[in-house]
């Protein structure tokens, strides 16, 4: 076949760059050890941050809800999908954010597309941080808004582009609206952007602003509500969103803001529209997860996480190991060349570990680098394991 001639070929070359990626099929459920290949491994790499995934209370919330309400869910919501767990999980999100609102959707990247594509067309401009997720960079080519970029987390520069677009496009097309997404936590940094600044810059410039949460739900601020009400800024932001699928320990994605915004999207979100309504067991299970993680026990582990991450830095620090996020459980060590960091990771492996070698195109090329996650579920004894693992790797490399 020609077509697998020719993918052959471009496969080939991803591999002697490495950056061929291949699954790894997992044979236990989502925890601190995971069973791959008959090997029992230390999990390093999950986003399942206070460690809800296999949640008994989670489990029987999805149990109970398949027995009312089955497992699929039919047709998509403007159909006959819009199940009442969906309802409920929505009126749980809009509280625990605070907002008046908040709509779900199948994942956090059918959030994005849909929602900014749902928000501007061709006329309008797109201002992204420089290392915002893949599914914002996707909407942003899908919606055909005019592209900018700002360098990551720099003020000036936003604002100098900020001017720059309100001054042309009044000229071109007084209509034009400025969008401005940025994250709250990077993902693959674990840094965090200067919300509250950003958010007077974009007032000052008369820009929509939307905050990705993706990695700060559930772990930022009073309760778990993200770094946006962390830095009291939630109710200056036009469109939060964030995921299910990380801390909260389920998968979808969500938008929480106004009744209008919520209104709007459920019209205009073409990956809310056509598509099939996700399970209403996942909806319930995500409401369940929302519960624990604004209870006390929410901030017990949210508690149990951070000490983790100090220790984590102590301990790599007296090895002589730069492992540090000053902000958040994304804790990478950075290696540079893509292949090292794959050497890295397999090596660590063998040695009982599974720590992810982030590359190109998830990272810049020549950015490779170990990305370690810690969850509540860790313990200091992991913790001990790692560091012990990885300090003879890091040293022996050239
Ligand atoms: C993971 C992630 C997403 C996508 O969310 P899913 O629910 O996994 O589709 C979006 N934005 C950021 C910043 C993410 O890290």
């Amino acid at each position: 076949m020609k077509l697998d001639q020719e993918l052959e070929a471009r496969l080939a070359g991803l591999r002697a760059q490495g950056l061929l990626r291949e699954l790894r099929r997992v044979d236990s459920a989502q925890g601190t050890r995971i069973q791959i290949r008959g090997k029992n491994l230390l999990n390093f790499s999950s986003n399942d941050y206070l460690g809800l995934a296999n949640d008994p209370r989670l489990k029987q919330a999805a149990v109970r809800a398949i027995e009312k309400y089955g497992v699929g869910a039919g047709a998509s919501r403007l159909v006959c999908g819009s199940l009442a767990p969906h309802h409920e999980l929505e009126e749980a999100l809009a509280v625990f954010k605070g907002t008046p609102a908040a709509l779900s959707f199948s994942s956090g990247y059918a959030t994005a597309v849909g929602t900014i594509c749902a928000l501007l067309s061709r006329d309008d401009v797109l201002i992204l941080d420089k290392l915002v997720h893949a599914c914002i960079v996707d909407a942003a080519r899908l919606s055909g808004a005019t592209l900018r970029i700002f360098k990551h987390n720099d003020l000036n520069d936003l604002e100098r582009i900020l001017k720059s677009t309100s001054t042309k496009t009044i000229l071109r097309n007084p209509a034009a609206r400025v969008l401005v997404v940025t994250e709250s936590v990077f993902s693959m940094d674990g840094d965090e952007a200067p919300l509250r600044e950003i958010v007077e810059l974009k007032d000052r410039c008369g820009a929509w602003l939307m905050v990705d949460e993706a990695h700060a739900i559930g772990l930022y601020g009073e309760r778990g509500q993200g770094l946006a009400r962390q830095l009291g800024v939630a109710e200056r932001i036009e469109i939060q969103m964030g995921t299910l699928g990380k801390a909260l320990g389920v998968s979808g994605g969500y938008i929480a803001g106004s009744r209008t915004l919520v209104d709007y999207l459920v019209n205009r979100a073409r990956s809310f529209v056509f598509s099939t309504a996700p399970p209403p067991a996942v909806a319930a299970t995500a409401t369940e997860a929302i519960q624990i993680v604004q209870s006390s026990e929410g901030e017990t582990r949210r508690q149990t996480a951070w000490d983790l991450a100090n220790l984590l830095e102590h301990t790599a620090d007296a090895e002589g190991m730069k492992i540090a996020s000053p902000d958040s459980l994304i804790m990478p060590l950075m290696v540079g060349a893509e292949t090292q960091a794959v050497e890295l990771a397999s090596a660590l492996r063998e040695r009982g570990m599974f720590v992810p070698a982030i590359r190109y195109p998830t990272v810049a090329r020549g950015a490779a680098r170990l990305r370690i996650t810690l969850t509540a579920a860790h313990t200091p004894d992991n913790i001990a394991e790692l560091v012990h693992a990885l300090a003879p790797l890091v040293h022996r490399r050239p």
